[in-house]
C-alpha cells in the first residue's frame, strides 16, 4: 500500500510513496551498520559542531519547513512554527551538554574505577504524526551527540516531514547513515527489529503498539524506551488563582488541536470552586477559533486523520450512552476535513470504557472532587500516568500532591509541557524509560563500569 500524504483541512492527497522495498531496506541496515561502526570516533566537538548546524538550519528555515508540517497534520501554522524552534533548542542543548553527559564518572573503590558511556549502535525509532519534528528530534539530538546512529520510521501520513528531517541532518554535515529514514509499513517493523545489526528501539506512540514493539524487543533482548499515551489530570483546588487555572486549563486541553500525549484530558475540580470553573471553561473551550491551519488567526485545526475523528466520535458516543452529558460540542464538523468541535463532557461514569481512555483530540472530561483526597484519588484512578498539572497556592497541599500523583510528572501552577532540560516519560501504561535531559541521553548508553587494578 502507498505511503500517503492527505491534507486534513481538505482531504486531499498531497503526495504518495511507496514503501521500501525488502532490498532497500538492507541497503539501508547496512549502511546504518557501517555507520554506527565509525560514528563514535568522529570527534564529540566535530558531532556538536553538526548539532549545531542543524539548529542554524531549523533555526534559518522555520518559514519553509513550518507549513509541511501543517499541510500533513494539520497543527495551526503558528504551532508548528513554535515546534521547529523547539527542536533547535534540543539540538543546542545536547550540542552543549553532551560533554558533561557523556564524561566518564570516576567512582571510589579500592582500585582506580569509573563508568564510561559508550553508545549502543544502531537504534530504530518509531515515532507518531503528532509532533511530526519534535517526536524525532528528543530521540536524534541525544541519540547522534552519543554517537548512536539512528533508524526512524515514521508514522504513515507524515512522510514528507520524514524525509525532510533526513536531508537537514545530512545538511547539518552528519555522516552518510548516520540517520536515515525508513519509509516502510507496519508489517516491515517486524523484521527489521529482529536484524541483529539493530541494538535498541524506541517508540512513541499508543499503548497497542508499545505491547507489540516491547513483547519483541524482551523477547529479543534488546533494549527499548515506551514513550505511550496519557490521560494527564488538571486539578484545581480552592487556593488556585482561578483566572490563570481556567486560562491554561483550555490552553492545555487543545495544545495541537487536543492531540498531544500531556494534553490535560481530565480536569478535576473542588466542589467549593466548581461551578466558576466549569462556566468559565465551557465559555473558553466555545470561543477558541477554529479553521484553517494555515491561517495565523486559527486556534484549532483539523485531525489529523479522518480516522482519528471518526474514533473520537466513537469515544464521545459512547460516553453518552453510558450517561455522561455534553456541555458543549461534541460532534464532528461539517465539510471537508477532519475538524471536530472542542467538547466538554461531564457526569461520565466510572464503570464507562470512555473513563479509562485516552480522549485524543479537543473532548474535556470534567470531574467534581469534594476533598484533596478525593482528587487525588480520581487523577490516579487511571491506567495512565504520564504527568499531571495541580493548581493550588498552599504549600502542604502542593508537597502531597508532588509525593502522591502517580506519574512521570508533577507540575504546580503550570501547563505541562516538555523541556530538552528535564527528563520526560511515564509510568504504568504511558510506557518506561525517559527522554530528554541526561537521563534520556543514557538510555541507548551502555554504562561500562571500568576497573585498574
Ligand atoms: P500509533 O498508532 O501507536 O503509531 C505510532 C507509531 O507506531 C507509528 O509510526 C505507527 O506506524 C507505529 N506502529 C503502530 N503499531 C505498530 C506495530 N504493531 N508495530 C510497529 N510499529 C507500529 O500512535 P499514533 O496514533 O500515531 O499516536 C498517538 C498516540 O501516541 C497516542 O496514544 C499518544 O498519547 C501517544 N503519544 C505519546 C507520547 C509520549 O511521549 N508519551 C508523545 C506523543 C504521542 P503505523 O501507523 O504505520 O502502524
Amino acid at each position: 500500500m502507498a505511503i500517503e500524504s492527505i491534507n486534513p483541512a481538505t482531504g486531499k492527497l498531497l503526495r504518495s510513496f511507496d514503501p521500501l522495498t525488502e532490498e532497500a531496506i538492507s541497503q539501508k541496515l547496512a549502511l546504518a551498520a557501517e555507520a554506527s561502526r565509525s560514528f563514535p570516533s568522529v570527534p564529540l566537538e566535530h558531532r556538536a559542531l553538526c548539532m549545531n548546524k542543524l539548529a542554524s538550519l531549523l533555526e534559518h528555515e522555520t518559514d519553509e519547513i513550518a507549513p509541511i508540517l501543517t499541510l500533513e497534520m494539520g497543527k495551526p501554522i503558528h504551532a508548528a512554527r513554535q515546534e521547529v524552534a523547539k527542536c533547535a533548542t534540543a539540538c543546542r542543548y545536547y550540542a552543549e551538554n553532551a560533554a558533561r553527559i557523556l564524561a566518564p564518572e570516576p567512582i571510589a573503590t579500592e582500585n582506580s574505577s569509573y563508568v564510561r558511556w559508550d553508545p549502543l549502535g544502531v537504534v530504530l525509532a518509531i515515532m507518531p504524526w503528532n509532533f511530526p519534528f519534535w517526536q524525532v528530534f528528543r530521540f536524534l539530538a541525544p541519540a547522534l551527540m552519543a554517537g548512536n546512529v539512528g533508524l526512524l520510521k515514521h508514522s504513515p501520513n507524515v512522510p514528507q516531514c520524514a524525509l525532510l528531517i533526513e536531508s537537514l541532518v545530512r545538511r547539518a554535515g552528519f555522516p552518510r547513515g548516520s540517520f536515515q529514514t525508513l519509509l516502510i509499513e507496519t508489517n516491515q517493523v517486524e523484521r527489521i527489529l529482529a536484524d541483529p545489526r539493530i541494538a535498541a528501539v524506541t517508540l512513541t506512540g499508543s499503548v497497542p503498539a508499545g505491547r507489540a514493539i516491547g513483547a519483541q524487543a524482551g523477547w529479543l533482548i534488546k533494549k527499548s524506551v515506551l514513550e505511550l499515551g496519557g490521560s494527564d489530570p488538571f486539578l484545581v483546588l480552592p487556593s488556585c488563582d482561578l483566572d490563570a487555572a481556567v486560562e491554561t486549563a483550555v490552553r492545555a486541553r487543545l495544545v495541537n488541536n487536543g492531540q498531544s500525549c500531556i494534553a490535560a484530558k481530565r480536569f478535576i475540580v473542588h466542589e467549593s470552586i466548581y461551578d466558576a470553573f466549569e462556566q468559565r471553561f465551557v465559555a473558553g473551550m466555545e470561543a477558541m477559533k477554529i479553521g484553517d491551519p494555515m491561517k495565523e488567526s486559527t486556534d484549532i485545526g483539523p485531525l489529523a486523520t479522518a480516522r482519528i475523528a471518526e474514533e473520537l466520535e466513537a469515544q464521545v458516543h459512547a460516553a453518552i450512552k453510558d450517561g455522561a452529558r455534553i456541555l458543549t460540542g461534541g460532534q464532528r464538523m461539517l465539510g471537508d476535513g477532519n475538524y471536530f468541535e472542542p467538547t466538554v463532557l461531564i457526569n461520565v461514569p466510572r464503570t464507562s470504557a470512555v473513563y479509562r481512555e485516552e480522549l485524543f483530540g479537543p473532548v474535556a472530561m470534567l470531574f467534581k472532587a469534594a476533598t484533596l483526597d478525593e482528587a487525588i484519588e480520581i487523577a490516579n484512578d487511571t491506567p495512565f500516568g504520564l504527568a499531571s498539572s495541580a493548581w493550588t497556592r498552599d504549600p502542604a497541599e502542593q508537597q502531597r500532591l508532588v509525593a502522591e500523583l502517580q506519574c512521570g510528572a508533577v507540575f504546580i501552577n503550570a501547563m505541562v509541557a516538555s523541556d530538552p532540560r528535564l527528563p520526560f516519560g511515564g509510568i504504568k501504561h504511558s510506557g518506561y524509560g525517559r527522554e530528554l535531559s541526561a537521563a534520556g541521553m543514557r538510555e541507548f548508553l551502555n554504562a561500562k563500569t571500568v576497573v585498574l587494578a
